[in-house]
């Protein structure tokens, strides 16, 4: 069997204890397979294993898997910074986008999400942490965001993204992530249908799980150390 194939179905395991473990039903908790930096082959092995849903990071890397697979029932989730002149390829090649952090990022997505294709799903990136990471919402500017981009005809608002300072201890991986449930479950009474966190990545998805994860986002545990 392929590494990646072997590596997916350990992670599908400790999805489904984490499951147990923290009283969540099963299936609960989806998995995000992070395929940037990666192989198409690689990409290929862990579809032919039942994966669908697959996350990149850099537009130009993922048309080439995009284009490589397509014809095949892929769902695609853009996860990584967005630059404006980027818009237009993702809202053209993605079903979700977890990284919106701004207004006038959510605008052009919504502006140039093709007819022909369902409302994009879109994640508001939350800076849970503060200064420790660049990117994201601060929390206090959040409900205003999700408040204008649930105006947007062409995208449909379905939760938020964090991506933690890494840390080895289970308690203080959970602190940022109750920190995101909670911002959710205040947004939620605002915007409704706010289905979705997605939080937890290979070192920290028990964490996120017990915090009320609904899709972890798992590279290096299903395709290796990037690189490698
Ligand atoms: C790379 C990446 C992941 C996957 O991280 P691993 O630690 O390799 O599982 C998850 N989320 C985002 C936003 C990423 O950029």
């Amino acid at each position: 069997m392929n590494d990646c194939v072997r590596a997916l179905h350990a992670i599908q395991a400790r999805i489904a204890a984490a499951e147990r473990r923290y009283h969540r039903p099963p299936g609960a908790v989806a998995l995000l397979a992070v395929s940037k930096a990666h192989s198409i082959a690689d990409v290929r092995a862990v579809l032919a294993a039942g994966q669908r849903v697959f996350g990149e990071s850099y537009l130009q890397e993922a048309a080439a898997k995009i284009a490589a697979l397509a014809g095949q029932a892929v769902d695609w989730h853009f996860i990584g910074p967005i630059q404006s002149n980027k818009t237009r390829g993702i809202a053209e090649r993605f079903s979700w986008v977890h990284s919106v952090d701004r207004l006038k990022i959510a605008q052009r997505l919504d502006a140039q999400r093709p007819d022909h294709l369902p409302p994009l799903n879109i994640c508001l990136e939350i800076n849970v942490s503060g200064e420790s990471s660049k990117s994201g919402v601060p929390p206090a500017e959040a409900a205003d965001l999700a408040r204008e981009l649930s105006l947007l005809p062409r995208l449909r608002l379905r939760g938020l993204m964090a991506i933690p300072p890494p840390s080895r201890d289970l308690e203080t991986q959970r602190d940022p992530f109750r920190r995101l449930r909670e911002l959710r479950d205040t947004l939620g009474q605002a915007v409704p249908a706010l289905d979705t966190l997605s939080m937890g990545m290979t070192d920290d998805l028990e964490a996120a799980i017990a915090e009320g994860s609904t899709m972890v986002r798992v590279g290096s545990g299903i395709f290796g150390r990037r690189g490698a």
